[in-house]
């Protein structure tokens, strides 16, 4: 029998939030909801619906492998040159090609603790070393991660917005962090939420990418866009590291329909409002019913919160929750994080969580 080699034998397998359907056909219930995947809770936007029936008809072709036209449309938008964009099936994927590209066996890539776990299974799979530091207030400690950087590291992970804890690092902090980093280090700050951020002082991390830095800013179509399932996501970075990233994706990395889908979402100004309206709500609804029950809670910048339990109950409450028919995550002994979602679905897991309380 073959077996894998030690440093994939060691991966943690990825977890997913779990699907509707599955709990359903589990549990033998109906009208579950997914406060799990932040994912969009209106849906897709209706123009990518409607763009995604026109491009039924070509599915027997493969898909443009450059996204010329997505490309052409997001990089006007942007007030970048195509070549400073790379597309790829989900961030996810653009994370892997990140560490493919350049990480070699031995090298260090520093990351933070909870932060999105994929970070550091790629850095594995490469035979690279994960150089973990853990979050200072539920947010990214710069500059313990910059007094981390070594002769070895090729490559910083920031989120931000962080996932799981929803907080951000500011302006200030990334410009001190931005000044310690070297040439030869590739900072990819990973912005999947970034749309979803009120704050003022939240860092622009294009503005490093403007001064010609070696960062890679990634973006997702899958949360504010309402894509998830059509996995479809973007870097941005100076023509250079895109042309090398390039070489090593697969030639049809991103579908069709996806990138169909992905132009229509781009320009349906009133879904993403229309999103952000509903997320504020929700957050705030949330807020106040969490202070109520006496739950703590991390203050959010996404579409998620992060709340800490008194006691060492997360997994109870989560499988309390699944009989109910509410799947959200567990993060730790005391930790759970929950998508925001829309009113009725909100409502449905506080009343749930008082009844669960009361019992
Ligand atoms: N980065 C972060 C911080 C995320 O939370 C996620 C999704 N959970 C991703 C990247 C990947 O998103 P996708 O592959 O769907 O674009």
């Amino acid at each position: 029998m073959i077996h894998a080699p030690e440093h994939i034998k060691k991966i943690k397998p990825y977890v997913p939030g779990k699907p509707i359907d599955e709990l359903e056909r589990e549990l033998g219930i109906s009208g579950s909801i997914k406060l799990a995947s932040n994912e969009n809770p209106l849906g897709p936007s209706p123009s990518a619906i409607r763009a995604l029936r026109q491009g039924l008809r070509d599915l027997n072709r493969y898909p443009d492998g450059s996204c010329f036209h997505l490309k052409k449309t997001l990089s006007g938008k942007l007030g970048l040159s195509p070549d400073e964009i790379l597309f790829g099936n989900g961030s996810n994927e653009l994370i892997e090609l990140a560490v493919r590209t350049f990480l070699n066996a031995g090298d260090e890539a520093i990351m933070a603790h909870p932060s999105f776990v994929v970070y550091s299974t790629i850095v594995q799979a490469m035979r690279g070393e994960s150089i973990v530091f853990p979050l200072k207030d539920w947010r990214h400690d710069l500059d313990s991660m910059a007094s981390g950087i070594t002769d070895k590291t090729k490559i910083i992970f920031i989120a931000n917005p962080n996932n799981p804890t929803g907080t951000i690092n500011t302006k200030s902090e990334m410009d001190s962090f931005m000044d310690k980093v070297p040439d030869n280090v590739l900072v990819v700050v990973d912005e999947a939420y970034c749309e979803y951020v009120t704050s003022a002082v939240y860092a622009d991390s294009m503005e490093y990418f403007r001064q010609g830095r070696d960062i890679l800013v990634l973006r997702t179509f899958s949360k504010i866009h309402g894509l998830a399932g059509l996995r479809i996501g973007y870097g941005i970075a100076k023509p250079s590291l895109i042309a090398e990233m390039n070489k090593v994706r697969q030639p049809f990395n991103v579908n069709t329909l996806a990138q169909r889908a992905a132009l229509a979402a781009l320009n349906d100004e009133r879904h993403l409002a229309r999103t952000k309206k509903i997320n504020k709500r929700g957050k705030k609804y949330l807020y106040k019913e969490f202070k109520a029950m006496n739950i703590n809670y991390v203050p959010t910048e996404a579409n998620f919160i992060y709340i800490i339990l008194k006691n060492d109950v997360a997994q109870q409450l989560y499988n309390d929750l699944l009989k109910k028919g509410i799947i959200v995550r567990h993060m730790g002994p005391r930790e759970m994080r929950v998508t925001i979602g829309l009113p009725e679905e909100n409502k449905k897991l506080i009343e749930t969580l008082k009844k669960i309380q009361n019992k």
